[in-house]
């Protein structure tokens, strides 16, 4: 099964990822769905998935995807993901990939290459993506050897670069940068997303300690802290009309905690 690696790695009963064990039903000739999750982890790395024969075939860019020609960014091919992975957004309390996922993009694919199966097989796979913020043709290629070793048991040989083409949508833009947020919750950046979880398991062991990606962790933690706090606050004041000056990630943050409650207490 496709999907083997997947499950192998995880354990379901302290990750909210999906297991995938329900098949999702699609119409034939529905588009393809492609997505990128932004994942904040031991490193952050943007995993970019693209659906193919029923699973989510994925791709984990150290540096993010650039629409900028110039760039050829790193993609490792990892495992297979489950189709409902597509929609997940949410906190790795621990385990394998323990940290923050967000939904940074999604949409539609279509591949450029006629035969997708003998593209990948080739290591050249052309296509276009319809999302909110990658638009256009792109080519992920194979390295056939060069590349890194990542140390965490991905070989050389999974190595691929993933370059945008020259089209409309293409341009000098950091586009992690400038659109850095989630296309699922509105205006949630990673804190407000942990903040829907339970920042309190990280204070004092946060996934990642040292180096950059530790202050990282550190930032988003205390920040999460913060808005729980106010979530909190805020929930006991309902009665009372609420300030035009408070934030909009609050009331998000505040909006998403109330769902999660309301879906438990179904
Ligand atoms: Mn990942």
């Amino acid at each position: 099964m496709a999907l083997d690696d997947y499950r192998k790695k995880r354990d379901f009963t302290n990750s909210p990822e999906p297991s995938g064990d329900k098949p999702v039903r699609k119409k034939a000739g529905a588009p393809l769905f492609f997505c990128v999750q932004k994942h904040l982890a031991s490193h952050l790395h943007y995993d970019l998935r693209l659906e193919w024969n029923g699973v989510l075939l994925s791709w984990a860019v150290p540096k993010g995807p650039s629409i900028d020609p110039r760039d050829k960014r790193l993609a490792m091919h990892v495992e297979d993901h489950p189709i409902a992975y597509g929609s997940f957004e949410g906190v790795i309390p621990e385990g394998y990939g323990a940290g923050v996922v967000m939904l940074w993009d999604r949409g539609t694919w279509e591949p450029e290459s006629d035969d997708v199966d003998a593209a990948l097989k080739k290591g050249e796979l052309k296509f276009r993506t319809n999302g909110f913020k990658l638009k256009g043709s792109w080519v992920l290629v194979k390295t056939h050897g060069f590349g890194p070793s990542t140390g965490s048991g991905q070989a050389a040989g999974n190595s691929w670069l993933l370059i945008k083409h020259r089209d409309d949508w293409a341009g000098p833009v950091a586009i992690t940068e400038f659109a850095p947020l989630s296309v699922k919750t509105p205006d949630a950046d990673f804190e407000d997303i942990l903040a829907g979880g339970t920042p309190e398991l990280w204070r004092n062991n946060p996934p990642a300690k040292g180096g950059d990606t530790g202050k990282m962790f550190q930032k988003i933690i205390s920040r999460a802290l913060a808005i729980s706090a106010s979530n909190k606050s805020a929930a006991k004041s309902t009665a009372k009309t609420a300030k035009t000056s408070k934030p909009a990630r609050v009331m998000t943050a505040a909006k998403a905690a109330a769902a999660k409650k309301a879906g438990k207490a179904r």
